[in-house]
């Protein structure tokens, strides 16, 4: 097979050998891209525009590809001062592997400068990889590329109407002549496995979820039980390998004398055991820690955040919180519930911020699940609007994880390891489960919302805001639920 390369697959090769093979050999074993995969897509695509502002007298290069690699090759060929001072996206197409840069821009000298753009907020060594790539095909096809840079989007950048605080651009020539003494070897490596009939050996691990799920996860990991050594907590790579290369995958095949943490040994025992196990004692102190302060608030958030900032304030990627749910367990039993939801393309911090206050009083232990997560929302509520910040703190200081009782005090082998709520929840509270609703996991709730946002369909846009609503309802009240089941656990019921 030849080799129709790609950035894309050159960087999926790099990134896993089996995930070009199956890229370029079986694409249909790929998964359909997930919501988060597309937005990302799409990000990048925006911040490629954004970066173009940068740059004056820039020609953008569309159209079919046939077209684009007649263009660029044609504007390149203009002598410097001929008028063409920089391209967006051409196209190049050199010993078969076809690259485009997102910024091709002439220096005085009369060479080339190649700059990437990510809508990432720091340089990652793939990025030096595939602008190496790139070098690789302009100068094979006779273009001086006198510097290769990187321009990586600035976190700090306060207003994303100012064009020069956008992005922070850095000189990478120097990584990418190093790089390219590697890049022959490479493309040999990936050229000789592409004629391969089937797919590289390539043990599974935790490459195949980052940097992102890899879309031939489901693939490659349909032969590993629901609980296997991939489950074990901390357990490090190195002991993976050894146990994958024996081809033990199930917690009972585990040699005796294996070397692990008493802790992961413990783990093992208990999964082993199949039964539940609760530390009555230490369930009774942690409930004891906030069973005088009532009412006892369950609350949860749902937070936005984007490479480029969608309201005036906002730098890039802070969390932006749109929507929280709060159910209020009053000392005589009943429950109460309030909820937020922003439904304008507008800042939802202060008023979300304002209704939040009037919902959750000054008295009571706040609930919530996995509390860094809620602790840095609301921290950053404080920061972003000072004059609510007494009050802000307040809710801080009396936060309560509820998490920490299945991380210490209540096991159960259903949760199968993981200590989240959408694992716990349907083991604790059956009749409660998300795999009824639209949005099943916090990654979709920003991305309905920005679709929401977006929407101009009345009665579309009012079934995503209820989408919504049950998800981040469900969250509070699967946490009430819980502590209910808890307290009856103490109380023997
Ligand atoms: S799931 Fe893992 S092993 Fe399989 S192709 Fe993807 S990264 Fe490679």
């Amino acid at each position: 097979m030849s080799f129709p390369i790609s950035k894309t697959y050159f960087l999926a090769g790099l990134h896993c050998p089996k995930r070009l093979w199956l890229s370029i050999c079986r694409p249909e074993d790929a998964s359909p891209m997930s919501l988060a995969a597309e937005q990302r897509i799409k990000q990048g695509r925006a911040i490629g525009v954004a970066a173009r502002e940068s740059f004056k007298n820039g020609i953008l290069v569309d159209g079919t590809l046939k077209h684009c690699l007649e263009k660029s090759w044609e504007l390149t060929m203009v002598g410097a001062g001929g008028g063409v001072e920089c391209l967006f996206e051409p196209a190049f197409l050199y010993d078969d592997i076809l690259v485009r840069c997102d910024v091709l821009r002439r220096l005085p000298s009369g060479n080339w400068e190649i700059i990437e753009v990510k809508s990432a907020t720091k340089l990652k060594d793939e990025h030096i990889a595939d602008l190496t790539l790139q070098h690789y095909v302009l100068e094979g096809l006779g273009l001086t590329v006198e510097k290769t840079s990187l321009m990586v989007v600035n976190p700090m950048a306060r207003n994303w109407s100012v064009v020069r605080d956008r992005f922070c651009y850095q000189d990478v020539t120097a990584a990418v002549v190093r790089w390219r003494q590697q890049l022959p070897q490479k493309l040999d490596e990936f050229r000789n496995l592409l004629t391969e009939s089937t797919a590289p050996q390539v043990p599974i691990g935790s490459h195949c979820d980052r940097p992102y799920r890899c879309p031939f996860k489901d693939t490659c990991w349909r032969n590993v039980p629901p609980i296997s050594i991939l489950d074990i907590p901390l357990l490090k790579q190195d002991k993976l390998q050894q146990l994958m290369e024996s081809n033990i995958w199930n917690l009972e095949d585990i040699p005796a004398d294996f070397s692990l943490t008493q802790k992961q040994r413990a783990f093992i025992d208990r999964m082993i055991e199949g039964k539940p196990r609760v530390d009555h004692d230490l369930l009774q102190r942690l409930l004891a820690q906030i069973q005088p302060h009532q009412p006892l608030y369950f609350f949860d958030v749902e937070t936005h955040s984007g490479a480029i900032p969608r309201f005036a304030g906002l730098h890039p990627y802070e969390r932006c919180t749109f929507q929280y749910s709060c159910h209020r367990l009053n000392p005589d039993g009943s429950l109460e519930h309030f909820e937020y939801l922003h439904m304008e393309d507008s800042d939802p911090r202060l008023p979300l911020l304002i209704s939040l206050l009037h919902h959750i009083g000054d008295r009571g232990s706040v609930v919530v699940y996995s509390q860094s997560f809620e602790k840095g929302v609301l921290q950053q509520l404080a920061a972003a609007y000072p004059s609510y910040g007494n009050k802000i703190n307040q809710i801080i200081d009396r936060l309560w994880d509820l998490q920490v009782v299945f991380k210490k005090a209540y096991f159960h082998p259903g949760f199968q390891g993981s200590y989240s709520l959408k694992k716990v929840l349907p083991v604790m509270v059956p009749h409660l489960s998300y795999s009824n609703l639209t949005i099943k996991s916090g990654d979709e709730a920003p991305l309905v919302w920005e679709a929401l946002l977006e929407c101009t369909v009345p009665d579309e846009q009012k079934q995503m805001a209820q989408q919504l609503r049950e998800y981040c309802c469900l969250d509070t009240l699967g946490m009430v639920e819980i502590y209910r089941v808890l307290e009856r656990e103490l109380r023997g019921d």
